[in-house]
């Protein structure tokens, strides 16, 4: 094929990625050396937690070209899926309702989006048949190999990689998907976003419930309530629980707090509309979920990834760090003896908690009462 052959394939390319409905595209190559140093000591600290597979594919995963031998290119694309209706603030701020991250109330978007990618795969084979009989190798990903995705995108032009380590566009904010076709032909490249525009504003560092960002550009996996509540098998260390608050899937603070998300578009995508049993749903009626109601309920969602166990665990923090209510507490008791061991070690966490509350509570309105019945003014 010619030079002016592949400008209009790129160009057909962005064209058919609108189509299927992806909001942005650009071509990268696979270079990703000026990565490597800062993959590299990111596992050194250890930031990865448990897990493993970041480390075992070691540099494989800023080498793109290991991944499909003969690679050239990766075409990087973007869909947005902040639902109309949100609701952030009003979930986060009552303690009987759990928070999931806005990415997870839908349909899993690995689904969504890897099947257009594959769509799109497969018309630039057809448009290469069409003009030399030659179709190359390509193979579309999304968060579903050893890949960074986000300097690659970051590269592709798609925005700049944030403090929080997100990637950051001028006109849609952080809450997108990215997914990435990689591709054996010597496509035309698109120019990086110039530079990064954070500035001077710290406020995702800031915010963040557990001081996950470590420093600029740095997450410690340990730490972030996204890690903690979906990729952690294991119990969630008793220094973070406190700090969850009603966050039971995922996290989106520093994306919220996020100046750039005053622009973030409204997904129109039916897929990544809320299921209307994981919005704004209350605590005590996902905690009644059978196995089997979980399984239901979460049939095609991401959630369902994380099993019923660690489902169970986030919800038993959730419900420790929510009201002392007689509901509450007879809802976990009745669930302890049953309970697999690391579920049954956070109903007792949880409930010792609630416990302690349940005496703070009662400590304050004894000192309020004494304090009417004086007439004193009342510091409780
Ligand atoms: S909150 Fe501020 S520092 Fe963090 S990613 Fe957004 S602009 Fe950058």
């Amino acid at each position: 094929m010619s030079t002016p052959e592949f400008q209009q394939l790129a160009h057909d390319i962005k064209l058919w990625a609108s189509e299927l409905g992806f909001d942005q595209v650009g071509i990268t190559d696979t270079d990703l050396s000026l990565e490597e140093p800062r993959l590299q000591a990111w596992l050194d600290a250890g930031h990865h937690g448990s897990m493993d597979y970041m480390a075992r594919h070691g540099m494989m995963r800023a080498r793109p070209h290991e991944l499909l031998p003969g690679t050239l290119r990766v075409v990087s694309v973007r869909r947005n899926y902040l639902p109309f209706e949100a609701g952030f603030a009003a979930t986060l701020r009552d303690p009987t309702l759990g928070y999931i991250s806005r990415y997870a109330l839908g349909r899993d978007y690995h689904k969504v989006l890897r099947n257009r990618l594959k769509q799109l795969g497969d018309r630039i084979e057809q448009r290469c048949r069409e003009l030399c009989q030659v179709t190359g190798e390509w193979r579309p990903f999304v968060d579903s190999a050893p890949i960074l995705e986000r300097p690659l995108a970051a590269k592709a032009g798609l925005g700049w990689i944030g403090k929080h380590s997100l990637l950051l566009n001028e006109s849609a904010g952080s809450f997108f998907f990215l997914g990435e076709l990689l591709i054996s032909l010597p496509l035309p490249l698109d120019a990086p976003v110039e530079k990064e525009q954070c500035g001077k504003c710290v406020a995702c560092i800031n915010i963040c419930p557990t001081g996950a960002i470590v420093a600029p550009y740095v997450v410690d996996g340990r730490r972030c309530i996204s890690y903690l509540t979906i990729e952690n098998d294991g119990p969630i260390p008793e220094e973070f629980r406190p700090l969850m608050g009603n966050r039971i899937y995922g996290c989106d603070d520093c994306q919220l707090i996020c100046p750039w998300n005053r622009y973030a578009d409204v997904s129109p995508e039916p897929d990544f509309s809320p299921r209307p049993n994981l919005h704004r749903p209350p605590l005590l009626a996902l905690w009644r979920w059978s196995e089997s109601e979980f399984l239901k309920h979460t049939e095609g969602s991401p959630i369902r990834r994380i099993g019923y166990q660690r489902w169970r665990r986030n919800l038993a923090v959730a419900l420790g760090n929510g009201p002392a209510t007689p509901d509450v507490i007879a809802a976990l008791q009745l669930a302890q003896d049953e309970a697999e061991p690391m579920v049954a070690e956070h109903i007792a966490w949880a409930l010792a908690t609630l416990a302690r509350r349940q005496q703070d509570d009662s400590k304050k309105t004894r000192l309020l009462i004494r304090c009417i019945e004086k007439g004193l003014p009342d510091h409780a």
